[in-house]
């Protein structure tokens, strides 16, 4: 494990700016070991070292990772002048850290969003290479057949790119359709464009996993959580 400097490991969970905790450690309110600190820089092994501050052990977590459910009319970016993103939907907590998200969805998409400050992990589920699955449920208007899921099978051709081959499941086929769509990629706009390049349009979208990681039914739209261990081991 590598080592951090004090004020920074500090300031990572919560204690204020590098300014703020400098004064801290100043005061004597940080021990590393049993000693107390009078040094910010001092560099230390925060899952290694008994760090206290006031007498309470420091909770120390090298990354945060959260599962939200998004709800509809929330930009998946990080800042936006008029409209509500999902870090507001966070009210303040974790603005300590540099929270992002994992992919974008859609300002009408809903569903699983993963917000992390894990450069490393957004990477990997990211990258083209790894071909990482994502399910979508999606709601058309008009009726799927057999001819759709074989040409989701086959790849879709669109503008710009051939989609990979994804697999299209039907769960309910009328006036509108009720489906679950699963593909490998995320480029933009991506499950619309499919469905518009068989003549649906999607009435409704929503994100129901990443890889191994699946949105947590009991949260309601606008609601997250942080992910257990077994989650965070489960997407290493
Ligand atoms: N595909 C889309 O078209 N929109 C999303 O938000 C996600 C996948």
């Amino acid at each position: 494990q590598k080592s951090e400097r004090l004020d920074k490991i500090l300031s990572m969970c919560g204690f204020g700016t590098r300014k703020d905790v400098k004064k801290l450690i100043k005061q004597g309110a940080v021990t590393v070991n049993g000693n107390t600190v009078n040094d910010a820089g001092e560099k230390v092994y925060p899952l290694i070292d008994n760090i206290r501050i006031f007498g309470e052990d420091l909770d120390y977590k090298s990354h945060i990772y959260i599962m939200m459910n998004k709800p509809a009319g929330v930009v998946s970016s990080t800042r936006e002048e008029e409209d509500t993103t999902i870090i507001d939907l966070l009210e303040g907590e974790y603005s300590h850290r540099n929270l992002f998200p994992v992919g974008r969805l859609d300002r009408d998409t809903e569903g699983l969003i993963l917000l992390t400050d894990d450069g490393q992990l957004a990477h990997r589920l990211l990258s083209p290479k790894n071909k990482v699955e994502k399910i979508y449920y999606v709601e058309v208007r008009g009726k799927l057949n057999e001819d759709d899921v074989a040409a989701f099978a086959g790849g879709i051709p669109l503008e710009d790119f051939t989609a990979l081959p994804a697999k299209l499941e039907i769960l309910e086929a009328g006036k509108f359709s009720r489906v679950l769509v699963k593909i490998h990629e995320g480029k933009f706009h991506q499950v619309k464009r499919m469905m518009k390049a068989r003549g649906k349009e999607v009435v409704y979208l929503k994100r129901l996993s990443i890889g191994p990681l699946k949105l947590d039914e009991n949260l309601e739209p606008g609601e997250w959580r942080e992910l257990t261990d077994s989650e965070i081991e489960g997407l290493q």
